[in-house]
Formats: structure tokens, sequence, C-alpha cells
């Protein structure tokens, strides 16, 4: 009963690609939020249900939520979910392939490690580099925090050094990897202020610390902003720290020319984390690391059972068991390896081109709003506030009451600011100017 004949699986494929359709065909016109009162469903009964009621109480659950899918939302980081991502999922599921150890599908673990050496490259990492998909730059950043302190042999008295626009993963990772939480010191700037940086590493290592490790951001969450990396970098040099960059968002934009220019010196990273779920318009759930040395990863995750002696670790292809905390993984490396291959590269260093022209244009046509300021940002990330932070909460609330956009927000300063991040594949010019119609008619008659 667990396994339908073949045109039972006709049909509710049937079902299932009739509903995507549907659903991919509404998103431009789909409602940027709706509300729900999220009912919790009964248990699942003994009796089997009808596909058709199954996919109508989705239908329903997911019509009730922000829509993160569609072009008109900018809050967070904007992760359109490419269709041939999807495909690839469905392929990775249908094989169901073990790839935790190379010998159990020799050509598919290439085939994600093809993946990983051509990020590599793009980032400029040496031979030897390489890395490993994860389910997000949180996870990433995680098995890097542990690595650079196993590989600096450091216990609780080893220091973080950050600064306070750093992603909060990195406070996690350390406090996950057992350090106490005045471990992690938050150098000052906008963007590290490197010289601070090197007296305050001084003053650790003079009271009895060890500082071990350095986290350059390329693109903070709030701002987009990409610390001086090369700066970092040298200072991570003299200091001998390991020199981790958090480029969860911005990463991608190194395949572009503009991109590649901000990122500079992140080539000199020892560990670099980021998300193709995010700036490769991936579904949720893809990140990666990628490590200037391979070597040093596995030493920080290897482990051995003696139920694992009949597989040959002798392939010359990494065993990425060996690389992170799972075991059992998905084949994550197919969602990312089908869309590059069938879309081509040059259509995601177009469509991430595409994002910052857009970003460019929101900012300048929302300075020129009488009464809003546009904030410090970078990459396709735009911050803005009115006059005071009531006046900048209401008017978040009322783009967001539109339900033609959905928009997210921070403080800069102590200080309450709007910020959206264009980065859908789906997001093009005619929704950023709507958007840019939409805050100028709301900031002229601001709702009371
Ligand atoms: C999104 C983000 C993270 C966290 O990544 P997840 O994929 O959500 O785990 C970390 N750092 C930065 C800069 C981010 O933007």
């Amino acid at each position: 009963m667990l396994q339908p004949d073949r045109e039972t699986r006709a049909e509710w494929t049937k079902a299932v690609t009739a509903f995507v359709e549907e659903f991919v065909e509404g998103l431009e016109a789909a409602p940027a939020s709706a509300p729900g009162t999220a009912l919790l469903p009964p248990p699942p009964a003994e009796t089997p249900g009808e596909l058709a009621d199954l996919l109508a109480q989705f239908g329903q659950a997911a019509h009730e939520a922000v829509e993160t899918a569609g072009p008109r939302y900018l809050a967070y980081f904007p992760a359109g979910g490419l269709y041939s991502s999807v495909l690839a999922e469905l392929l990775a599921q249908v094989t169901n392939r073990y790839t935790g150890v190379a010998s159990t599908a020799p050509s598919l673990v290439a085939l994600e490690h093809s993946v990983i050496r051509w990020f590599c490259t793009e980032f400029g990492l040496p031979e030897g580099s390489g890395g490993v998909f994860t389910t997000g730059a949180s996870l990433a950043t995680l098995s890097a925090v542990h690595t650079a302190r196993e590989h600096h042999d450091v216990g609780r008295e080893g220091v973080i050094y950050v600064t306070a626009h750093t992603h909060h993963c990195v406070a996690k990772a350390a406090r996950i990897t057992g350090f106490p939480a005045e471990r992690v010191r938050v150098v000052p700037g906008l963007r590290m202020d490197v010289a601070t940086g090197r007296s305050m590493i001084a003053e650790d290592r003079a009271a009895g610390l060890k500082p071990f490790l350095v986290v350059g951001t390329a693109g903070a969450t709030s701002t987009g902003i990409v610390d001086p990396l090369d700066d970092i970098a040298a200072l991570a040099a003299a200091e001998g720290l390991w020199f981790h960059v958090d480029a969860a968002y911005g990463g991608a934009f190194q395949l572009t020319t503009r991109g590649r220019a901000v990122l500079h010196g992140i080539s000199r990273a020892d560990s670099i984390a980021w998300d193709p779920h995010k700036s490769l318009f991936l579904p949720y759930g893809t990140g990666v690391l990628l490590v200037r040395d391979e070597a040093r990863l596995r030493a920080a995750h290897v482990a051995d059972g003696d139920y694992l002696q009949d597989l040959d670790h002798g392939t010359g292809l990494p065993d990425y068991s060996d690389l992170g905390p799972e075991l059992t993984r998905e084949f994550r490396g197919l969602r990312v390896w089908l869309p590059l291959h069938l879309h081509g590269v040059a259509a995601f260093r177009e469509a991430l081109d595409e994002k910052l022209d857009l970003a460019r244009y929101v900012r300048d046509a929302l300075a020129d709003v009488d009464g809003l300021e546009v904030l410090p940002s970078e990459l396709s990330v735009v911050v803005f506030r009115a006059a005071d932070d009531e006046m900048s909460e209401r008017l978040l609330t009322a783009i967001n009451d539109s339900r033609r956009f959905f928009l997210s927000s921070t403080r800069l300063d102590g200080r309450y600011a709007l910020r959206l991040c264009v980065l859908s594949h789906r997001t093009h010019r005619e929704h950023v100017e709507e958007l840019v119609d939409l805050v100028r008619r709301l900031s002229a008659a601001p709702a009371r």
C-alpha cells in the first residue's frame, strides 16, 4: 500500500503538477502577505486520505503566509526558489542516493564536488581548498567556528572578534562550541575598524586570553555593507588568527564584476559561509561552507564506526560525512548543479547584476522623496527612514498593509529604519517602480 501503482502515481503527479502550475502562475498577482488563524489540524487517521483534500488543505495553509516566493517580497533576504532547483530536488529524492560516503554513489558525489570546486575557483581559493553543502549559513558558520577552534587548539580562553553588524549565527556558534558570551568581542565600526581590532587583540593577549578567530562580513544583514576584507585578512595573517568570512548574503555577488570589486580580499579567507538559498535564488535549505584547506575541515569533523567498515574510502573524492556533522545527508549538490548547467552561469551573473541595478534605482528614487532619508547600504540592500521612529514604523505598517509589498525593518545607531533587499529572481524593474510609487504616496499622506 505504501508503493502506489503506476496509474495512481500518474494521478498523484498530475494533481501535484496542476497545483504547482497554478501556484507559479499566480505568483505575479498574489498578495504579498495573507492573514491566517493557524488552527492545528487533526492527527493522521488510520485510514487513507484523499490527495485532493490534502492538497487543498496544504494550499490554504501555504496561502496564509508571507508570500516569500513572490516578486514583491523584499524583506530579510528574498529567495524565489528556482523552478529548475525544485525539479532537481524531485530527482534527488526519487533516486535517494546515499552521498555521505563517496563510494556508494561516486559519480553523484563527483557531480556535487564539481560545484564545490567551481565555487572555490570563483572565490579565488587555492588548490587544496574544498567544502561542503549545509542546510544554511548558520550551520556552515558552526562548522567554521568549530574548525577554527580545533585548528588553533584553544579552550574557553579563545577569543572571537566580530562587529555589531555581524550576524547572530556567529555568537550562536560560539555558544554551541562552548565559548562564554564575553569571549565574543565586538570591534567598533559600521565596517570593522581594523586598527581598534588590533589593539583589542593585544589587550586580550596581555590578559592571558587566546585570540584565534576574526569574522568579516560580506554583506551585513541590516545594510548589505561589506567589511574591509583585505585589511582584516592582513590583520588575521599578522596575528595568526583564523579569518572567516560570513558571505551568507553577499557571496554570490562574487559572480559579478561589481560585486567582485566590493568583496575584494575574500580569497584570503580561511573559511567562507554563504547561502545559495539567498543569492543563487534557490529554495530554502542550501548553504555552503568553503575552506581554504579541506584537510582542516576534515580533521575537525572526521569520525569512524565499526558499522562503516565495508565502505571504501579510496575514491579520491571527499566523503562528505567527514566534512561536517551529518552522516546521512540530503544530496544537496543536484539542486545547485542542475540550475547552473541548465540556465548557464551567465544567466546568474546577469540576474545578480540586475539586482544591483534595481537596488541602486530604489536608493536614488527614495533619496528624492520628501521627508525620507536614505542610509548607507551596499549590494542589493536599501535602508531608509522617515523623520522619526514613529513615522518610520507607521510607514512600514502602511506599506505591508497594502499587501502589495512586504518589507522589514532594522535599527541603526539606535534608530528605527525600514529595510528592503532586492534578491528574488522574480523581482524586476516594474516591481521596484511600483514600490517607489507606493512609498512616495504613503509618505506624502502618512496614515494617522
Ligand atoms: C542569513 C544570514 C545568516 C544565516 O544564514 P541561514 O541560512 O539563515 O542559517 C548568517 N549570516 C548572514 C550575514 C546572513 O545574512
